[in-house]
């Protein structure tokens, strides 16, 4: 079963074809990131654009690569949301079209459920489990009974964990996004500053990064103001190690109390190395008997071949999309 799978949401342009729904034949990804580097995030107008400009090249590459015509296709899924509304209408659009032309399913797929069977490529999922996905816009603990049942048991109150990496970036003068730059950077400095470790102690999965990044600014400003000099690497260090230590630990509790079988990683920010071997070396010496599933790094960021992971969920239960499909900016995970 070959799909032909779309993902526009945000700054890269991305086909794939996936077969049986954990095969990868082909996955072009044009990153936007240069476009957007000068104005320090994405900006949605310019987005669109570049969607406009790039998908059906995109779309051709990803067939030829993959050697299959849309007489070899089942499917074709495009990711309806959430996202930013031009962008995802350019993906919706090009699947309508395809899907019409050639009297294929249309599958809508959720980005979120996308970035969680990232790790299908590497092994099926074992249920029940537990995702941690983390990403530029999400934060959250979600529960998966089964394939395509998602319950969000635990999410951030304000900013997603990689806009903070992002902010923080800015202000140590990194380019955007800062995220794997600080990451890098943690890994040269130590842990001296202690920042708050919010929510930490809470009886609930859910998180707060914005006071982490107050004190983060803070920090940084009163230094500049009496002409100190910090260590770069020492606040990388300090800012990542107080998302990890949160992070973790919280998920570690979310995975006894729900007693499941596997722990999924998910979403940009889990190419992050100190969160990928923190879980590891934690879940090793505490929950030994859950299976932790890490996805490749290639497919952490946003790619259309996770949508085509997760839209085969979707064509085996048959659950086709009319050409009246629109774009959902804010659609959440364990809504329908
Ligand atoms: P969402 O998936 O919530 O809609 P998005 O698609 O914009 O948001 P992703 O592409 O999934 O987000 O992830 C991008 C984020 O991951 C950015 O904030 C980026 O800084 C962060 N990121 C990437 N690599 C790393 C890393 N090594 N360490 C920390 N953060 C990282
Ligand atoms: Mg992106
Ligand atoms: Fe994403």
């Amino acid at each position: 079963t070959l799909i032909l799978a779309i993902e526009t949401s945000c700054d890269e342009t991305s086909a794939a074809i996936v077969a049986d729904g954990h095969i990868i034949l082909s996955n072009i990804v044009a990153s936007q990131i240069k476009s957007h580097m000068r104005f320090g995030g994405v900006v949605p107008e310019i987005a669109s654009r570049h969607h406009v400009e790039q998908i059906t090249q995109c779309i051709e590459e990803a067939m030829s690569q993959a050697k299959v015509t849309y007489q070899d296709l089942a499917a074709v899924a495009v990711t309806e949301g959430p996202g930013l509304v031009g962008a995802l209408l350019v993906g919706v659009n090009a699947a309508k079209a395809i899907a019409f032309a050639h009297q294929l399913p249309l599958i809508p797929v959720n980005h979120m459920a996308g970035h969680i069977y990232a790790n299908r490529f590497e092994a099926p999922l074992e249920f029940p489990l537990m995702a941690l996905v983390v990403s530029g816009g999400h934060t959250e603990l979600v529960y998966m009974e089964k394939d395509g049942v998602f319950e969000i048991v635990g999410e951030t109150r304000d900013d997603a964990a990689g806009e903070a990496y992002d902010k923080v970036g800015r202000v140590l003068g990194l380019t955007y996004p800062g995220g794997k730059q600080i990451d890098q950077m943690a890994h040269i400095g130590q842990d001296t500053f202690h920042f708050p470790r919010a929510m930490i102690k809470e009886n609930n999965y859910d998180f707060s990064f914005s006071g982490l990044k107050s004190a983060f600014i803070n920090t940084v400003h009163n230094a500049e103001q009496k002409q100190i000099a910090l260590n770069k690497e020492d606040l990388a260090a300090s800012f990542q190690a107080s998302v990890i230590e949160v992070l973790v630990t919280k998920t570690i509790r979310a995975c006894q109390e729900y007693q499941v079988k596997t722990l999924v990683l998910a979403g940009g920010v889990a190419a992050n190395a100190g969160l990928r071997a923190t879980l590891k070396e934690q879940m090793a010496c505490q929950l030994a008997d859950i299976k932790l599933m890490i996805p490749p790094l290639a497919l952490c960021g946003d790619n259309a071949a996770m949508i085509g992971a997760a839209a085969y969920i979707s064509y085996q239960k048959e659950e086709w999309a009319g050409y009246d499909l629109n774009a959902i900016p804010s659609l959440e995970i364990d809504e329908k």
